[in-house]
């Protein structure tokens, strides 16, 4: 196979985080190593990336020592600075990731009883203003690069001691893509990430257990089933066009019919999750819940009601716990599991965003470790 990249122009120290067999396969030549054993060579590195953590070449013990050497001087295998980190009372941590540049996401993790998940961030910053969402009222910085994307895998593999990847009673089990950033919105550098995830000799994620959260950018929706094929999240928040168009701006341009429609043709036979967050007054009477289960009629789903976060100067308030209730009790006669999300990391502020916009407010939080349990 044509390796893709072309690395000759590349500048020092080229940071492997990212590279997929091929493209290691491409640096390795390109620095010399010879075609003999160039497959070999990025394989064993593969390994150590991805599946057993490796920070250093050094570690890297599988490796000739002049190759150890050439890596240490020509590679980067650095992880984004850690600016903040918060654990929350209910177990959930959270970190503010710096990348070289300065820019920063965040990346929480949220264990279960018996798995856990990992929630990534694809932009810096989102292009979309979703009326609830505190990245919503940041413009768009930047996307991430892949490596980017999948270095929050290793940081909070690092941080939690969660090496080597392929084993019993790992502590990420699972991957949302559901934090800052629309993800179809960098749709080359999330599936690089995700498809570098799935790699049975690197990270071994299962497809199952990955799930992808859009807004509803529709022209995406299909090739994305095809090409990386995970579970898929749509936040839909409302049921009619109206309310929508103001809660979920990209509603003007894809509505909601077309948004189901992708969701029917989606690759796969998994239900399909959908996101609604409940705003008092706003989406939460019955005769909405009624008109949900019409919508999704034919489409095997579950609805998440994922009550409303609040952040400083949020425009709406959260449901009432009967009002959520009742209006998951009609979904679910209708015949949608729809478990009310359980607020995680409330005090911590684990509601996207919300780290990075406090941290900027309060610049000592960069250096403090908030264990608050
Ligand atoms: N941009 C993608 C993925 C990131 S948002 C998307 O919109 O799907 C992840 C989920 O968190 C979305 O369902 C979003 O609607 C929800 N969300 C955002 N702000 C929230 C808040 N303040 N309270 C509860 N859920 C929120
Ligand atoms: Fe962007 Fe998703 Fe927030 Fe909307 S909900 S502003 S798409 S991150």
């Amino acid at each position: 196979m044509v390796p893709a990249a072309d690395f000759s122009s590349s500048s020092r120290p080229i940071s492997l985080i990212g590279l997929d067999r091929n493209e290691l396969e491409a640096w390795l030549l390109a620095l010399g190593e010879p075609p003999s054993t160039v497959r070999m060579r990025a394989r064993q590195i593969f390994h150590w990336l991805y599946a057993r953590g490796a920070r250093d070449p050094e570690a890297m013990t599988t490796l000739p020592k002049d190759l150890r050497r050439r890596l240490a001087h020509e590679a980067s295998l650095a992880r984004p600075t850690i600016v903040a980190e918060q654990q929350s009372r209910d177990g959930t941590r959270k970190w503010l990731l710096r990348f070289a540049d300065g820019q920063e996401v965040e990346t929480v993790f949220i264990p279960e009883e018996d798995r856990g998940a990992l929630c990534l961030s694809t932009q810096v910053g989102c292009t979309l203003s979703c009326r609830f969402c505190h990245t919503g009222t940041m413009p768009l910085v930047r996307n991430l690069k892949a490596g980017e994307i999948l270095a929050q895998v290793l940081v909070a593999r690092d941080a939690l001691g969660d090496w080597p990847s392929a084993r019993e009673g790992r502590q990420i089990t699972n991957i949302v893509i559901m934090g800052m950033g629309e993800p179809l919105f960098n749709y080359e550098a999330t599936k690089a990430a995700i498809k570098l995830a799935l790699d049975g000799e690197g990270l071994a994620f299962s497809r199952r257990r990955i799930t992808l959260s859009t807004s509803g950018v529709v022209p995406r929706i299909e090739p994305w089933g095809r090409e990386v094929g995970t579970g898929l999240a749509i936040s839909l928040h409302a049921v009619r066009d109206e309310l929508r168009d103001e809660l979920v701006p990209i509603n003007r341009k894809w509505p909601i019919a077309e948004l189901l429609a992708a969701c029917r043709a989606y690759p796969g036979r998994r239900p399909i999750t959908f996101e609604y967050v409940m705003l008092r007054g706003v989406n939460d009477s019955d005769a909405d819940a009624r008109e949900l289960v019409r919508l999704l009629r034919g489409i095997p789903a579950k609805v998440n009601l994922i009550p409303f976060n609040p952040w400083p100067g949020s425009p709406f308030e959260c449901s009432s716990e009967s009002r959520i209730r009742s209006f998951a009790a009609i979904v679910e006669e209708g015949g949608y599991p729809s478990p009310i999300r359980t607020p995680r990391g409330r005090d911590v502020l684990a509601a996207c965003g919300q780290l990075k916009t406090s941290s900027r407010r309060e610049p000592r939080l960069r250096t403090t470790v908030a264990a608050l349990s």
